[in-house]
């Protein structure tokens, strides 16, 4: 088997993969390898799937308007933009997660978030103005995530590819990891496996950004739980848990919720991996987000979750799940006019819904017993405070009264025909389950020792428990992968 030898080699060829090569690159790294499994046609992971949008810390307007410089400044001056500082990062990671994430990861996270934006602006990453909701001529964005990436997350891998190659890294399709070379106290490099040819590639360091397993069915169904190898995959298929897998039989410590997931309510009708993206890049049109504007209902026509507990971005990725362990795995996402025109803009809806005069006619049309359906909507209409003002851009506290099950802002009497129903079910993103790293992000064994030469960002990093706030999935590839490519290229380099 030939070999061939490098300073930094990088498993995967998604975002936090070309984040690391670059980073490498600009600390002094000299001849970088990725090695991407995916075909050319298929590269980049997740992120082709999603439109990037990224939670990070900012004090306010001035700090927003440093990444999207040429924005309209008329409508940038109707942007709500509160500052979301390091303490209230900081709390959304530990509430979602109840209280059980990394506390000094998380910490490196949030206060490395900003500086790690504005290294991809620097560097000529381009972002604009995220989805937002326009309210008596202010526009309202979800609190943290007022950007993502121009072209959505295959415009952002584009332009990684672009600065990546014009730094002469090489980047290697259909390049797959098989085994690592080396132990748990030291790697030495990988070996690949291109098409028939099999060979060794020695590097000065390792930087592991290969994603979760949530492609792979068996291992969805031995760590997520019953019936998890039925849901449908949002992203790509090549995240198979292959190096996740190598990484703890080389000794390395797991970390992370091994039965949790990110799994988000989708369109019940989309497809099973890669689920698509609206042309300019701007939304995933399978999403189904706005469930805070209506009600959600199983196919018994019983509400089973609070579709107001707060905003989506901080309920939507546990959503999914609850979706899934109702009868059948769907469920139906129930608007009256109200709620469709409180659609965030740019939300990407496509017309696979129902619509009927009368809740017993939309009933009829999903399959579920008309009678059931207006006892709860009656139900809930009747228990909706509306003394209380309504405001969708705030948690407005306008709750259900007398609810076994409340709903705890917008709760908005649904009585403004046509109405209309989405079917859903739940799509995995990404497995929460990974290996454990310190804030140089190197990896570390099952005696939480540094295993020499070998760095992880992405994904393949167990941080995430229960639930996720939206969007912290890429700033957190930019924040490690940052640190992973510079400690990186000082240590081949030493
Ligand atoms: C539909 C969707 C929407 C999303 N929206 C957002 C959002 O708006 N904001 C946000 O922050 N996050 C979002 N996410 C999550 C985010 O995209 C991921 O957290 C992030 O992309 C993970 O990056 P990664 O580089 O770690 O993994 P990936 O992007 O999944 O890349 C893993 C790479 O490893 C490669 N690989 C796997 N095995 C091997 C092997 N054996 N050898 C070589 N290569 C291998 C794969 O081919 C792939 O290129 C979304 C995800 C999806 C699917």
């Amino acid at each position: 088997m030939r070999t061939e030898n490098c300073d930094v080699a990088i498993i995967g060829g998604g975002s936090a993969a070309f984040e690391a090569a670059v980073s490498a690159r600009q600390n002094g790294a000299a001849r970088v390898v990725m090695l991407e499994k995916a075909p050319e046609e298929e590269f980049g992971g997740n992120a082709r799937y999603s439109h990037t949008g990224f939670r990070f810390v900012y004090s306010g307007p001035n700090d927003i308007r440093d990444i999207v410089p040429d924005w309209d400044a008329d409508e940038f001056s109707r942007f709500h933009i509160p500052a979301y500082t390091e303490e209230i990062f900081k709390n959304d990671l530990n509430r979602v997660t109840q209280g059980r994430i990394n506390s000094e990861l998380a910490d490196f996270l949030v206060r490395k978030s900003n500086s790690a934006v504005k290294w991809m602006f620097e560097t000529g990453i381009e972002f604009e103005p995220e989805k937002r909701r326009e309210i008596e001529g202010k526009f309202y964005f979800e609190p943290g995530i007022i950007v993502h990436t121009v072209g959505g997350g295959l415009g952002q891998l584009l332009r990684w590819r672009q600065i990546a190659l014009g730094l002469d890294v090489d980047l290697r399709y259909s390049s797959r990891v098989t085994k690592f070379n080396g132990d748990f106290r030291k790697i030495e490099g990988v070996c690949v496996a291109s098409g028939d040819e099999d060979y060794n590639l020695n590097a000065g360091a390792v930087i592991v950004c290969a994603g979760g397993f949530q492609a792979n069915a068996e291992m969805r169904a031995r760590y997520l739980g019953a019936n998890a190898d039925l849901m449908k995959v949002r992203g790509s298929k090549h995240n198979t848990g292959e190096i996740l897998r190598a990484l703890l039989d080389l000794g390395a410590k797991p970390a992370g919720h091994w039965q949790g997931a990110h799994a988000t309510p989708i369109d019940a009708y989309a497809p099973d991996g890669g689920t698509p993206l609206r042309q300019d890049g701007h939304s995933n049109t399978c999403n189904r987000y706005d469930y805070t504007q209506g009600i959600t209902v199983n196919n018994l026509a019983e509400r089973f979750y609070d579709e107001g507990e707060n905003n989506h971005s901080y309920t939507y990725a546990k959503t999914g799940r609850a979706v899934l362990a109702q009868p059948g795995g769907t469920a139906h996402q129930i608007y009256d006019q109200k709620g469709i025109n409180l659609f965030r803009l740019g939300a990407e809806y496509t017309d696979v819904y129902q619509e009927a005069n009368t809740i017993a006619e939309l009933a009829t049309k999903i399959g579920i017993l008309p009678a059931a359906l207006e006892a709860t909507v009656d139900e809930f209409n009747s228990a909706c405070q509306i003394d209380i003002p309504f405001n969708p851009g705030i948690l407005d506290g306008r709750s259900t009264v007398g609810l076994e099950l409340p709903k705890s802002n917008w709760a908005n009497p649904i009585d403004e025909p046509p109405f209309r129903a989405y079917t859903v079910t739940g799509g995995v993103t990404f497995s929460f389950g990974g290996v454990s790293i310190n804030t140089n992000c190197e990896v570390l064994d099952v005696a939480d020792q540094p295993i020499l030469g070998l760095y992880a960002s992405g994904d393949i990093v167990g941080l995430f428990f229960h639930n996720y706030p939206s969007c912290t999935g890429q700033t957190r590839n930019a924040v490690f992968s940052l640190e992973a490519g510079k400690n990186a290229a000082q240590l081949a380099n030493q």
